[in-house]
Formats: structure tokens, C-alpha cells, sequence
């Protein structure tokens, strides 16, 4: 027999069965809103210019190959840390940040799992939003931490269980990890007001929990770099020691580039010296090293004055494109009678919206219409175009009714 003989199979990716679901699909009319990709307003995959002007600088300087230290490719981190953190932040300022490169978003909170399973000296568990986005669990289970939830989705308003949120916070055991969204929470695409998050740092606070921040979205979700890092650097002001796990696969459309960070806020420069000491131990068994192109670009994206505008505005581009596809869907499913109040699409923000519909109706979508998407109601709104929005508010109307 085979030494693979007692290998059970396992069940597939939820996401990438809708892309196969889809493929599959002969109707001209199919749409497909599973994948969490930007899409430009003909539904293609779009490489930002200033990314292509960034890769064309890149290759003009004809750069060697050589591996990259374990943390990655200095220049980029800094530049990274700036933009998260702003320029005049406290910890950047004292140098107390230790920060490395990492395999893009996902890749950060791997490292945050193995980081905090080895070194946090409490409770080895991590509470995270229920709903989160499906590849969280895995992440942290793997890394060898107990994985908890807290409320964070109310069902009945569509909107933010903020009640319920901040009861879980009181009654977890102090010093608990809790893992937060920057901005644009996936999947439910609802964010704490601003003054919400600062009730939010005050009951963490009170309770000495240690807040690890996923942050994949900067600038993507509002097309304001600061107004989406408004969260992070609040807690930052508010003395909390965190963790930052930063992805540039959305805001610059690197995806498969892997470009991100990993970064902990210490409390002075030594701490930072021993902390930044075994974030190497950690990487290098893992990985070495990271890969050097896309954070060459990213770079490149951060650095020069004239490209950093330029790709600024076109997050911002990105992000009106999804807001106006929100609104134009709302409008249609008014302009066609929905009773149904679909007023959090609008109210919702960045890639995804929750449309609050049962798992039968995502089904009859997909078998009736030709429209997918997850099981849990989720759409992307980086799929939806002038060409289907239509079909797709008007399949909507018709599973609702
Ligand atoms: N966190 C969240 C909440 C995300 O939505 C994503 C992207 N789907 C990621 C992290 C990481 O993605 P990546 O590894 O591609 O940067």
C-alpha cells in the first residue's frame, strides 16, 4: 500500500470553489463576486500605472539578485512603517519598532502566530471577530495558538454589534490577545466610528489585553491613507503595545507580489534590539528571507515624491470605483422596488459587502442568475460594473422578494 493510503481528503477551499463554479458556468451573464481581487470597471484584473512605472524604474537599475537579510529590504520596511504609523509617531520617532518583511498580509500574521505562541508571556489563545475572514483561524490555530471569538456582526441591523463587542472585551481574562481590523473588516465590510474605537482602546486598555491589528487595507478602504490608519494610530497614542500585520496586496494591487509587513511596538530601543533578535529566529527556518521585486516596487511606490502621488490617487481611484459600484447597486434595487432595506451596502466600507442574505438565496443566485458569491452572504464589490450591476440588482430583487 501507499505510505499516503490513510490521507483523507480534505474539503475545498470555499472561495476557490466558487471560481470553479464559475468557470464552469456557460451564461454569458455569470458574474463573479467570491474572489477578494480589485477588478477595474470592466471586470479585468488592473496593474495601477504607477506600479508599472515603478517596475519599469526597478528594472532600469539593473540590480543584482543577491538574498535579501531576514527582515527584508530596509528602504521598504521604513517607508512601510511611515505610512502605517505616520511620519511623527512616537515609537518610529524613538526607534523602538521592530519591523520585517513579510509574505504579504498573510504571511505577517503567520509570523504574529509564531511570535506570539513562542514569546507572549500570558494566555496562549487570540479572540478574533465573529464573523473574520475565513483564513484567520487557520493562521493562528497552525501557529500553535488557541483560537477564541468575540461579537461583532448583529445580525438583525446588518451594522456593528457594538454592545456585545465591548461586553466581550470586559469579560475575556485580562491580557488576552485580540486580534482587530484596521479598516474594511472582512468579510461583514462594517467599521467601528471613530468614536467607537476609542471606546474600543479604552475597555483594551482598562483590561491590559495586547491588540495584534490586520491592517489590508490602508487607503484602499476610504482612498485616505490616513483616515484608514485612524484606528492603528490611535491605539498607538493610546500607549498600547501591539502588533501591526500590514499587507500591500489590495492598496497596490501586488497580490502575488507578497509584499507586507510584520511589526511590534516595543518599549525602547533594547527591547527592540532582543525582539527584532528573534523575529530572525522565527524567519529563518521558515522562509530564510523574503522575495526582493515586489519590495523593490512597493519601495520605489513609497519613495519617489512623484510616483508616491501618483499611486496615492489611485488607491483613491480604486476605492471611489467600489464606493460609486455601492451606491449605483443600492439605487437599482430602489429604482426596482426592493422592500428590503439594503441601506448598509452604502453604509458599508472596502472590498466587500455583507449583503445580510441566507445561505438558500446565495444558492438560488448562483443556480437561477449566474451570480456567486460565499455562502455567508459576502460579496465583492471590486467585481461588480456598469456592464452587470444591473443583472446583479435585479437577481438580488428576485431571491429577496
Ligand atoms: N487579512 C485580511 C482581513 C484580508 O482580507 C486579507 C486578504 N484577503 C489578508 C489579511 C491577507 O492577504 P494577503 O496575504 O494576500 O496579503
Amino acid at each position: 500500500v501507499s505510505v499516503w493510503a490513510k490521507v483523507p481528503a480534505g474539503p475545498p477551499d470555499p472561495i476557490l470553489g466558487i471560481t470553479e463554479a464559475f468557470k464552469k458556468d456557460t451564461s454569458p451573464q455569470k458574474i463573479n463576486l467570491g474572489v477578494g481581487a480589485y477588478r477595474d470597471a470592466d471586470g479585468k484584473p488592473y496593474v495601477l500605472p504607477s506600479v508599472l512605472a515603478a517596475e519599469d524604474k526597478v528594472i532600469s537599475e539593473r540590480n543584482d539578485k543577491e538574498y535579501l537579510p531576514i527582515t527584508g529590504l530596509g528602504a521598504f520596511t521604513q517607508a512601510a512603517a511611515v505610512l502605517a504609523y505616520g511620519a511623527d509617531s512616537k515609537p518610529l520617532t524613538e526607534g523602538r519598532v521592530a519591523i520585517t518583511q513579510s509574505l504579504s498580509g498573510t504571511g505577517a500574521l503567520r509570523i504574529a502566530g509564531a511570535f506570539l505562541a513562542r514569546h507572549y508571556p500570558h494566555a496562549k489563545e487570540i479572540y478574533v471577530p465573529s464573523p473574520t475572514w475565513g483564513n484567520h483561524i487557520p493562521i493562528f490555530r497552525d501557529s500553535g495558538l488557541e483560537v477564541k471569538t468575540y461579537s461583532y456582526y448583529d445580525k438583525k441591523t446588518v451594522g456593528l454589534d457594538f454592545e456585545g463587542l465591548k461586553k466581550d472585551l470586559q469579560a475575556m481574562p485580562d491580557k488576552s490577545i485580540v486580534l482587530l481590523h484596521a479598516c474594511a473588516h472582512n468579510p461583514t465590510g462594517i467599521d467601528p466610528t471613530e468614536a467607537q474605537w476609542r471606546e474600543i482602546s479604552s475597555v483594551i486598555k482598562s483590561k491590559g489585553h495586547f491588540p495584534l491589528i490586520d491592517n489590508a487595507y490602508l487607503g484602499f478602504a476610504s482612498g485616505s491613507v490616513d483616515k484608514d490608519a485612524f484606528a492603528l494610530r490611535h491605539f498607538v497614542e493610546e500607549g498600547h503595545q501591539l502588533i501591526l500585520c500590514q499587507s500591500f496586496a489590495k492598496n497596490m494591487g501586488l497580490y502575488g507580489e507578497r509584499v507586507g509587513t510584520f511589526s511590534v511596538v516595543c518599549a525602547d530601543k533594547e527591547e527592540k534590539a532582543r525582539v527584532d533578535s528573534q523575529i530572525k529566529i522565527l524567519v529563518r527556518p521558515m522562509y530564510s528571507n523574503p522575495p526582493v521585486h515586489g519590495a523593490r516596487v512597493a519601495s520605489t511606490l513609497l519613495t519617489d515624491e512623484k510616483l508616491n502621488a501618483q499611486w496615492l490617487s489611485e488607491v483613491k481611484g480604486m476605492a471611489d470605483r467600489i464606493i460609486g459600484m455601492r451606491s449605483t447597486l443600492f439605487d437599482l434595487l430602489q429604482e426596482l422596488g426592493s422592500k428590503k432595506n439594503w441601506g448598509h451596502i452604502k453604509n458599508q466600507i472596502g472590498m466587500f459587502a455583507y449583503l445580510g442574505i441566507s445561505p438558500e438565496q446565495v444558492d438560488r443566485l448562483a443556480q437561477e442568475h449566474h451570480v456567486y458569491l460565499t455562502r455567508d452572504g459576502r460579496i465583492s464589490v471590486a467585481g461588480i460594473t456598469n456592464h452587470n450591476v444591473r443583472h446583479l440588482a435585479e437577481s438580488l430583487h428576485e431571491v429577496t422578494k
